[in-house]
């Protein structure tokens, strides 16, 4: 399934520590998706206030990875199913298609969109939005090869104040690629994981590898491109079972 060796042998080392040498294939199955569960840990996602400050939420990550969709899903989520006020701020002004799509999501669901040209814009829309609940702020993708767009992504996450930062990675990429993205990311203090385009996927191995290497909170996965259906909160039990396969208890 596309776990990492280092992962697995992890994975083996812990399991062989815990069953005695003669412990039967059930025991064995069953300390398998206690370690890799464990491994995955907690999903955290969103927690829109109840009154008082609005949270804010930034998302980064990859050009194309689906960041606006992504937004879109949750912003029309904790609109119809919470009932939560929310503010809508792009800073993704680089695509003209870009400001228009956010903008065509926020007219159906009949909420306030912002664009944000610089980290100072930016802050002022933020501001404007502290009667809402849940801020939401897309930001334009980054190449992970361009030092320059990171520098100007740092300036926009730090006006923007956010009490959350989400990372969005693709599930179809490769190992090779996402330690480089990691790795770009890794001025960010803090962020959660939401894995898009789980659909296009043929194994959930990178939702292990990459929460082992950045020991980062999962959150979402996505599984299409409808909004708001496709979108999920990360199933720990869910994907345990799928990494295990046909053993599993
Ligand atoms: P952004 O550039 O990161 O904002 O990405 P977009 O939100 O514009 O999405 C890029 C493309 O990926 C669009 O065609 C989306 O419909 C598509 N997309 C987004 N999420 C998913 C998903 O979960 N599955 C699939 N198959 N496509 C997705």
């Amino acid at each position: 399934n596309d776990v990492e060796q280092d992962v697995a042998r992890r994975i083996i080392d812990t399991v062989s520590g815990r069953i005695s040498p003669n412990a039967g294939f059930d025991d064995v199955a069953l300390q398998l998706s206690g370690v890799i569960s464990g491994l995955l840990g907690k999903p955290e996602t969103i927690s829109a206030d109840d009154g008082g400050k609005p949270k804010v939420a930034i998302f980064v990550g990859p050009t194309g990875v689906g960041k606006t969709t992504t937004l879109a899903k949750i912003a029309a989520n904790y609109m119809l199913t919470h009932k939560k006020s929310i503010g809508l701020v792009t800073a993704d002004t680089y695509r003209i298609a870009a400001v228009e799509q956010l903008k065509t999501y926020a007219e159906i669901l009949d909420i306030p969109v912002s664009v944000a040209y610089t980290a100072a814009e930016l802050s002022e829309a933020v501001k404007q939005n502290s009667d809402k609940d849940l801020v939401l702020i897309d930001t334009a993708g980054r190449s992970h090869k361009n030092k320059a767009q990171f520098e100007e992504l740092k300036a926009f996450v730090a006006a923007s104040g956010a009490d959350e930062v989400y990372l969005l990675l693709s599930s179809t990429t490769s190992s090779r690629n996402y330690r480089e993205i990691l790795s770009s990311y890794s001025f960010l203090p803090d962020y959660k994981l939401i894995f898009t385009k789980m659909d296009e996927a043929s194994t959930c191995g990178i939702i292990l590898n990459v929460r082992y290497l950045t020991g980062k909170c999962l959150s979402y996965i996505t599984t299409g491109q409808s909004v708001p259906d496709d979108i999920e909160t990360v199933n720990i039990d869910k994907i345990t079972k799928n990494l295990i396969g046909s053993i599993s208890k």
